[in-house]
C-alpha cells in the first residue's frame, strides 16, 4: 500500500503550451517510473484564452518532441510548423554606407570542431561575416532552403534546426498526444477558488462546472496571472524591466501575398526605434509583432510602426496588444505547487526563450519530483536554485544584444546601454572578453540555457572587439584553420545545390505517407 504521504494525483492548471508540455513530461516520466500509480490531470478554462503567441523555438525542442514519442511529420503537418535555422538580426547596429547592418545567429555549432576557428577569424576577419566563415547555415538561409531533404530521417538534418509553429495548434496537438498516448486526464472548467491545508499547501481547486478537484501536487500554468503560486501562495514577482526595457507587444497574423510565396527558414528580428519586430513564416501565414518599451513608445505609435513595416497587405487586418510582465517569481516552487510557463517568468521573445525554459523546466520537474511529499522541500530548493540560475543567464544573453548595439538614433537604444541597466554578471564577462576569448569554462553549468556558440555568434555578429594581439602566439594553426574555412565554403556551395527550397520540403512533408 502507498504511504499516506505518497503523491497519487497531480493537477496541472492551465492548457497553454506550457501546461500541455508539462503534463506530457510528467506523464511520460511517470509511465516509466510508476506505471498506473500516479494520475496526471490537466484542467483548463474554456473561457480564458491562451496567450496565443509563441511561434519560435530553439533546437532543444526536437529532443523533447522525440522523447515524448511525437512523430515529426505529424507535428509539422498539424501545427503548420516550418523549419527555423536561426535568427537574422537586421538593424541592430548602425547602418554602414547606407546598408542596414545584419547578422545571423544560426543553430549550427562549429566551435565543437577540433580546431576552434574563432581566434583565426578574429586575427584575419576578411570580408565574410563571422557566421559565414564558421558555418554554411547563413548561406542556406539566404538561398531560401530547408535544413534537410525529404530523405533525412525524422529529427535529423544536414543543418541543425528548430521550428516555427502555430501556438494554438501546438497546444491542441499536445492535448491529443497527452490524452490519447500518455494517459493525461483533461478537464475543462474555470477555477473559482483555491483551497489550502492548514500548513498553507494546496488542497484542491473549486471549479464552476467540474466540482472540487483535489490533488497532492499542483502545477501552475495559468499564464501571467499565476493563479496558484502568485495569487494564492503570494509569491512575489521580481520585475527585470529595469534591465530588459521592452514590456509590450503588438502582434498581427498576416497571409502570404501568394500561395507559393517563399517561406524564410529563419526568424527575422528587425530593430525599430523602441524595440524590434519579429517576422515568422509558418506554412499557412506569417506571424509578426512589435516588441517595444512603453517608456519610449505608446500603443498607437507601436501599432503604426508595425503596420508600416508590413505595408498595404496589413491595412485592414486586426492586431492584438499584449502587455508583458518581464521578470520571474521570487520562488518557483512553494510547498506542493510549482509554476511553469508565463506564471513562472518571462522575458521578451528575442531568442525564443519562453518555450525553451518552460520545456527544460518541465522535463527537470518530471525527473526531480519525488513521489513522497516529505521530500518536496529538498526538491523545491534544488529546482529554485537551478531555474533561477537559468533565468538570470537568459536575461544576460538577451541584454547582450542591446549592450552591443551602437545605435544612437533613439532614447530607447541609448537607455539600453546605461550602466545601471546592465547586470554585473554580463558586464564582468564583457570586460574580460575584450582581452580574451569566451571559453567553455564561462558556460560550465548544466543549467546554461545559451552556450559558447550562441554567445560567439552574437558577439562577433555584432562586431564586438576581442584584442588578441598579446595572445597571437597561442594560435599557430593558421593553415589548418584556413583549410577549415575553405571546406566550409565548399560545403556551402554543395548544400545550396542539394537542399530543396523550404516551401518545397514542407509540401513534400504534407504529402509524404
Ligand atoms: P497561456 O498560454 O496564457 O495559458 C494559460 C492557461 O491557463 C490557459 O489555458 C487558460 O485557460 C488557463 N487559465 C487561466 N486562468 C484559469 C482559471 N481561472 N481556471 C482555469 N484555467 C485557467 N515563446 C517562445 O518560445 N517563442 C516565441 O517566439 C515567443 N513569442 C512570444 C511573444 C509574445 C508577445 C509573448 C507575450 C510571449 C511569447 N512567447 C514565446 C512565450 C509564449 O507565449 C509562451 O511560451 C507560451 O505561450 C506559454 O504560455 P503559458 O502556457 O504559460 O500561458
Amino acid at each position: 500500500m502507498a504511504p499516506a504521504s505518497a503523491i497519487k494525483q497531480i493537477l496541472v492548471v492551465g492548457g497553454g503550451s506550457a501546461g500541455w508540455l508539462t503534463a506530457c513530461h510528467l506523464a511520460r516520466q511517470l509511465q516509466c517510473q510508476q506505471p498506473g500509480s500516479v494520475q496526471v490531470t490537466l484542467l483548463e478554462s474554456s473561457d480564458i484564452p491562451t496567450i496565443g503567441v509563441g511561434e519560435g523555438t530553439v533546437p532543444a525542442i526536437r529532443q523533447s518532441l522525440q522523447y515524448l514519442g511525437i512523430s515529426e511529420t505529424d507535428f509539422i503537418r498539424e501545427c503548420d510548423a516550418t523549419f527555423k535555422q536561426g535568427i537574422k538580426f537586421v538593424g541592430w547596429r548602425q547602418a554602414v554606407s547606407g546598408l542596414p547592418h545584419h547578422y545571423y545567429h544560426p543553430f549550427d555549432y562549429p566551435e565543437q570542431q577540433s580546431v576552434a576557428l574563432t581566434p583565426y577569424y578574429l586575427l584575419n576577419p576578411g570580408t565574410d561575416s563571422f557566421a559565414n566563415r564558421l558555418t554554411i547555415q547563413g548561406r542556406v538561409c539566404d538561398a531560401g532552403l530547408a535544413p534537410k531533404t525529404i530523405s533525412h530521417c525524422e529529427y535529423d538534418g544536414l543543418c541543425n534546426y528548430a521550428y516555427h509553429l502555430d501556438a494554438a495548434k501546438f497546444a491542441a496537438f499536445l492535448t491529443r498526444h497527452a490524452t490519447e498516448k500518455l494517459g493525461v486526464k483533461h478537464v475543462k472548467a474555470n477555477v473559482r477558488a483555491v483551497r489550502q491545508h492548514a500548513d498553507g499547501s494546496l488542497a484542491s481547486v473549486l471549479t464552476d462546472t467540474a466540482g472540487d478537484i483535489s490533488a497532492d501536487f499542483f502545477v501552475d500554468c495559468t499564464g501571467f496571472r499565476s493563479l496558484l503560486l502568485g495569487e494564492t501562495l503570494q509569491v512575489p514577482f521580481i520585475s527585470k524591466n529595469d534591465i530588459l526595457l521592452a514590456d509590450q507587444a503588438v502582434a498581427m497574423q498576416i497571409p502570404y501575398a501568394e500561395p507559393d510565396s517563399p517561406i524564410p527558414s529563419y526568424t527575422l528580428a528587425t530593430a525599430q526605434a523602441a524595440g524590434w519586430i519579429w517576422d515568422i513564416g509558418l506554412s499557412k501565414r506569417r506571424g509578426t509583432g512589435y516588441v517595444y518599451s512603453s517608456q519610449f513608445a505608446d500603443a498607437d505609435t507601436a501599432e503604426r510602426t508595425l503596420r508600416q513595416y508590413l505595408g498595404p497587405a496589413a491595412a485592414a487586418l486586426p492586431c492584438r496588444h499584449i502587455p508583458m510582465q518581464v521578470g520571474y517569481r521570487q520562488s518557483f516552487w512553494q510547498k506542493n505547487c510549482v509554476a511553469i510557463g508565463l506564471s513562472q517568468g518571462f522575458v521578451e521573445p528575442l531568442e525564443a526563450t519562453g518555450l525553451l525554459v518552460y520545456d527544460a523546466a518541465a522535463r527537470y520537474l518530471a525527473e526531480l519530483l519525488p513521489l513522497d511529499t516529505r521530500l518536496l522541500p529538498a526538491a523545491a530548493a534544488q529546482f529554485d536554485q537551478h531555474v533561477h540560475y537559468a533565468w538570470d543567464r537568459v536575461i544576460d544573453f538577451i541584454k547582450l544584444h542591446y549592450v552591443l548595439s551602437d545605435r544612437r538614433d533613439s532614447l530607447f537604444w541609448q537607455a539600453n546601454r546605461l550602466p545601471e541597466t546592465i547586470p554585473a554578471s554580463l558586464q564582468a564577462k564583457l570586460s574580460r572578453w575584450q582581452q580574451q576569448l569566451p571559453s567553455q569554462y564561462d558556460f560550465a553549468s548544466r543549467f546554461e540555457i545559451f552556450n559558447l556558440d550562441n554567445y560567439l555568434y552574437v558577439l562577433y555578429g555584432m562586431d564586438f572587439t576581442t584584442d588578441l594581439t598579446l595572445r597571437r602566439s597561442c594560435y599557430p594553426e593558421h593553415a589548418v584553420a584556413e583549410r577549415h574555412f575553405s571546406q566550409i565554403r565548399q560545403q556551402a556551395c554543395q548544400a545550396v545545390q542539394q537542399l530543396p527550397a523550404h516551401r518545397q520540403l514542407l509540401a513534400q512533408i504534407q504529402q509524404y505517407r
